[in-house]
């Protein structure tokens, strides 16, 4: 069945699978424990450790294992509240994942300031420098790549303006590792993502700590991860994490090209065969898995109950907020009107998507479309 919600968590790849159920088997034990079995363990955690500091180009210390990106940055921004000076303003992107915005408002409250973005949802580079400039900057936080929109954010740019001030930097790399080449994230003070984004195990991520911030502790309690994060380390969950982020670093981010034909003729046929459609961030660089579409007609949750009929698994916008009432965030930022974002539906394709998944997804959508009109006798096919 063509699953088109990759962004909400991708399936586990064969291989993770493989190596969760070996590590379970095999180094099962407590990697604190002292005997020669925990020992092992302890050695397995630090070898995974350099693997991934490795495929990121940062130092292994410099990485804490989480269980995902809410985690991530719920402790980050707890410990920004009390490691940066009290009148510290923190510039955060308005298009963040709404684990990203709830946390940053959450501990920082009103010191929170938000970044402006074009159209398209890109922040504007110019800004950030001249807000830099003015002083009083303790940290910027911008996302890698937009959840539901696919779009690129300028995330190495800021991340060097901020480091050039004096200030420190966040990003969510949830939605790039895995679909994008992950070396340069050490130009990043602060990065945090989740497994099962790149078909990994669910709650498993990481964090990279900023190098200076010493005394960062994510939980309180035990001594695990150099005291930056108490609580046993899941070594199965960590290995078959680290075999999916192998899988797409070593063969798969290279047929990106491919990929975005794909996305680009899909877009296509539904321009030429569904008037009025509109793709979110059409003129900038994307993901080459993802399309926010808004639709000429019909609320996108009432699209995808008719594609999921037809075995289309698609979403309205970031699976945390679809559950919610009102229109995506995301599109409010970028300008559009609440009546428009209500009509939004995200489509997230995996490494698996074929050609041919793409053109019957398009099929699906024009098929589907005049049970969706206020008046079929309207709808052009
Ligand atoms: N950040 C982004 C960009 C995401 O897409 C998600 C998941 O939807 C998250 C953070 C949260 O990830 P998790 O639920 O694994 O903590």
């Amino acid at each position: 069945m063509p699953y088109f919600d990759h962004n909400a968590t991708t399936p586990l790849t064969e291989a993770a699978r493989a190596r969760w159920l070996q590590v379970q088997a095999e180094a099962w034990q407590n990697p604190s424990s002292l005997h020669r079995a925990g020992a092992k363990a302890k050695g397995l955690l630090e070898t995974l450790r350099e693997q991934l500091a490795a495929y990121l180009a940062v130092a292994p210390a410099e990485l804490v294992f989480t269980s995902g990106a809410t985690e991530g940055v719920n402790a980050i921004a707890a410990h920004w509240a009390h490691a940066l000076p009290p009148g510290a303003r923190i510039l955060v992107n308005p298009t963040e994942h709404p684990c990203v915005l709830a946390a940053c408002r959450g501990w920082l409250g009103d010191r929170v300031e938000w970044l402006p973005v074009s159209t398209a949802g890109v922040v504007d580079v110019a800004w950030v420098r001249e807000r830099l400039a003015r002083g009083d900057v303790g940290a910027v936080v911008v996302m890698a790549a937009n959840n539901e929109t696919g779009v690129l954010q300028p995330w190495a740019e800021v991340a060097r303006l901020a480091g050039a001030a004096g200030a420190e930097s966040l990003c969510d790399a949830s939605q790039w590792l895995g679909k994008l080449p992950a070396d340069g994230f050490g130009q990043v003070g602060w990065v945090i993502a989740s497994a099962h984004k790149f078909g990994g195990p669910k709650a498993v991520g990481f964090l990279k700590r900023a190098g200076s911030a010493k005394a960062f502790r994510g939980f309180l309690g035990g001594h695990q991860e150099g005291d930056h994060r108490a609580g046993t380390e899941d070594v199965a969950g960590i290995a078959a994490m680290l075999t999916a982020f192998g899988e797409a670093e070593s063969g798969q981010v290279f047929l990106e090209t491919q990929r975005t034909l794909w996305r680009d003729a899909f877009e296509r046929t539904l321009r030429a065969r569904l008037p009025g459609v509109s793709v979110v961030g059409a003129e900038v660089d994307r993901l080459w898995n993802t399309v926010a579409l808004v639709l000429p007609h019909g609320e996108g949750h009432r699209w995808v109950a008719r594609l999921d009929q037809r075995g289309f698994q698609v979403s309205t916008g970031s699976a945390c907020a679809s559950g919610q009432k009102g229109p995506s965030h995301v599109l409010a930022a970028l300008g559009v009107a609440p009546e428009a974002a209500a009509r939004l539906v995200r489509i997230s394709a995996g490494w698996s998507t074929t050609e041919a998944d793409w053109l019957a997804l398009a099929e699906a959508f024009v098929a589907v479309a005049p049970s969706l009109a206020p008046d079929p006798a309207v709808v052009t096919l």
